[in-house]
Order: C-alpha cells, then sequence, then structure tokens
C-alpha cells in the first residue's frame, strides 16, 4: 500500500501468473507451454525482422498477420483483431464490452484472469459453479451483462461441445459473449465459423500454446465488425502500437508452416493420451482433457504434498490452493522424454 496509489491500484487483486522458476532447471509441467520449439520459419522470421528498421513503429493496424489471420478462418480483415497475447484482447473486451450496471457471469473454476478484469473495470460477475463432474453447465448461463467461457476451460480441461456454444448464443443474444479458445487446437472444434450468426460473439486464440509462441504475446480476437471495432476504440484508447515487429514477423510466419503446427499439436495430443493412461493407472481420477494440459487427483495423497515433491524430483506442476480444486493438480503435457520423467517421478511418490 502507498500513498500515491489510486484508490483503484489500491483495490486491485492482480493474476499471480505461474512460476517461471530462475534457481534451477525444471521439467517444467505448469504453465501450459508447448514443449516443442516455434517453427523455424518463424524463428528465420524474427531473425530477419531484427534490423535497422526495429527503429521504425511497426504497423499499427497489422495489417498482414490479420489478412493471413482472416484467411486461415476464411474471413474478412474487419473480422479480426490481433493484441500482445490473448490476456490483452481479454482485457480490452472486459472494457469494451462489459458495462458495471450488469453482471458478467463466466464460470467459478476457470482462468482466474477474468476476476481480476472485472475488479479493474468494476464490473459485478456472477459466477456459475460447475457441475458435480467439472463441466461448465451452459444453460444456467443467461444473464444481461455478457458471458465469458474458456473453451477447453482451465484448470479443468474439459470442452465444451460446439452445439452447446450454439445453444449459449441462442440463450444471450443481446450481449457480448467470449468463447477463450486458448487451447482449442488440441482436440476442440472452434466457434469462429458462428461468428457470421452471431454478430454478440466473440472468440479469442492466441499463438502462445498451439504454436509454440507464448514468448511472442501474439492473439486474435475474431467477430464481427461492431466488436472489432469495440477493440480497436479500447486498443486506440491505450496504446496503438500493441505488436512490436519481431512479433509481427514471427506470427505471420507461423501461419505460414501449418504441417509443423499440425505435426507438433498432433504429438502433444499423443502424449496426452498416452499419459492420461498411465496416470489414472497409478490410482488417478482425470477429467476428459481436450487441452495440453491433464487436471488429476489422487484419491489418498495430498494434492499439495505431490506437488511438493515432484517439485523436490525436478518435477513443476501446478497446484492450486483453492475450493474445490485444492486436491487437482494441473499438469502440461510436455515431450515424451519430459512425462515418462514426470510418470517416473509421481511413481515413486505414489508408491512410496
Ligand atoms: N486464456 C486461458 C484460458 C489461458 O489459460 C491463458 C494462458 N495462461 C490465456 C488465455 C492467455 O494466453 P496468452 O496471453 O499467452 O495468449
Amino acid at each position: 500500500m502507498s500513498k500515491f496509489w489510486s484508490p483503484l491500484t489500491a483495490s486491485l487483486v492482480p493474476y499471480v501468473p505461474g512460476e517461471q522458476p530462475k534457481d534451477k532447471t525444471y521439467i517444467k509441467l505448469n504453465t501450459n507451454e508447448n514443449p516443442y520449439p516455434p517453427s523455424p520459419k518463424a524463428i528465420e522470421a524474427i531473425r530477419n525482422a531484427a534490423g535497422a528498421d526495429l527503429r521504425l513503429y511497426p504497423d499499427p493496424t497489422c495489417d498482414e498477420l490479420i489478412r493471413k489471420a482472416a484467411a486461415y478462418y476464411g474471413l474478412r480483415p474487419e473480422q479480426v483483431f490481433a493484441g500482445n497475447g490473448s490476456d490483452e484482447i481479454l482485457a480490452f473486451a472486459f472494457a469494451a464490452f462489459f458495462d458495471p450496471a450488469n453482471k458478467v457471469q463466466f464460470p467459478d473454476i476457470t482462468y482466474s484472469f477474468y476476476k481480476v478484469y472485472a475488479k479493474l473495470y468494476g464490473l459485478q460477475a456472477e459466477l456459475i459453479p460447475l457441475d458435480e463432474r467439472f463441466r461448465i453447465p451452459i444453460d444456467r448461463f443467461r444473464g444481461t451483462g455478457g458471458v465469458v467461457i474458456p473453451n477447453p476451460n482451465a484448470p479443468t480441461a474439459e470442452l465444451v461441445p460446439l452445439a452447446q456454444i450454439r445453444e449459449l448464443l441462442e440463450n444471450n443474444k443481446e450481449q457480448a459473449v467470449i468463447i477463450d479458445e486458448a487451447y482449442i487446437d488440441f482436440g476442440g472444434e472452434s466457434a469462429v465459423p458462428l461468428i457470421s450468426e452471431y454478430p454478440n460473439l466473440l472468440v479469442v486464440q492466441t499463438l502462445s500454446k498451439s504454436r509454440s509462441l507464448a514468448g511472442l504475446r501474439v492473439g486474435f480476437a475474431f467477430g464481427s465488425e461492431e466488436l472489432i471495432d469495440g477493440l480497436n476504440r479500447i486498443k486506440n484508447s491505450f496504446n496503438s502500437y500493441t505488436l512490436d515487429r519481431l512479433a509481427l514477423a514471427g506470427a505471420v510466419a507461423s501461419f505460414e508452416d501449418e504441417a509443423y503446427f499440425k505435426e507438433t499439436t498432433a504429438k502433444v495430443i499423443a502424449t496426452r493420451e498416452r499419459v492420461s493412461e498411465q496416470v489414472a493407472a497409478l490410482g488417478f481420477k482425470l477429467t476428459e482433457s481436450k487441452a495440453n494440459f491433464v487436471f488429476i487427483s489422487h484419491p489418498s495423497i495430498a494434492a499439495e504434498r505431490i506437488f511438493r515433491e515432484l517439485r523436490g524430483k525436478g518435477v513443476l506442476v501446478r497446484y492450486f490452493n483453492q475450493p474445490r480444486i485444492d486436491g487437482y493438480l494441473r499438469v502440461s503435457i510436455g515431450t515424451d522424454e519430459e512425462m515418462d520423467a514426470f510418470i517416473r517421478a509421481l511413481r515413486e511418490i505414489v508408491e512410496a
């Protein structure tokens, strides 16, 4: 607390990101990064962009990147927004579309940044509890102040089928509906094709997960022209150059390497399926994951203890000291070698 802080700063409850340890090298399965490097084409493009042109401001409207992303989904550029990671886009979207007079709805167990944004903009939030199997009860989302659904959800990894997303949109036509598809490429079906039918639908995606570019900070939003205009109004009232030249170059190139994207995504999915079976064989319960992480719980060993013991063995996973999910761990899918080491460490803990 400082006397120089505004009442807003004093009131905030900021997000605490997953640990990026500096003390030693861990097998890092705690922040849902992709274990494979970005496409070599993206790395080369970033290298080529690291030159004299860095003295110049980047393209404030990200034209080339937006054209690429639009073409990828068969959209018009006016239906696409690019931002500095999907976190920034979500922050812009909360400001652009939600009114403090009404309650914005999101699941009670979900990406914890939503609560932070609601607080930042003085919004009221209505948290809708997940069902007993950690699924999002879509029919309970019928508010007046907007809806945010991550699909798949984090940290539970469960996917809402597209038919249910359509049902959600049918039930909520008068307010913005944000579908956060950070993990959609690991087995889900994107809601992007629905944006032409529902002018209130904003689909948010990222290059951080399935495209291995978390370090570049690039995200997208897809929606009607009126929603994209709203995001641009916020952006241009804040920082008109959201993406730097290196990020623009790398992001454009990542869309030019579909084969690499498909190959690495398929590897992550195959590893997830294998690890899910191995974890179940060690006695763990787990949700059905369509993401690049699994959400696991042991019936008799405390999650916090497993978390600590894994850390001692050099494996970092995510523990949530939070009601209802404090018996669970979220484990990102690494390479096969990393997951073999994780399973070995887990077996030692379970069998000790
Ligand atoms: N949404 C969800 C559900 C996430 O888990 C994350 C990653 N922590 C993000 C959005 C943000 O991703 P990024 O800002 O890297 O695009």
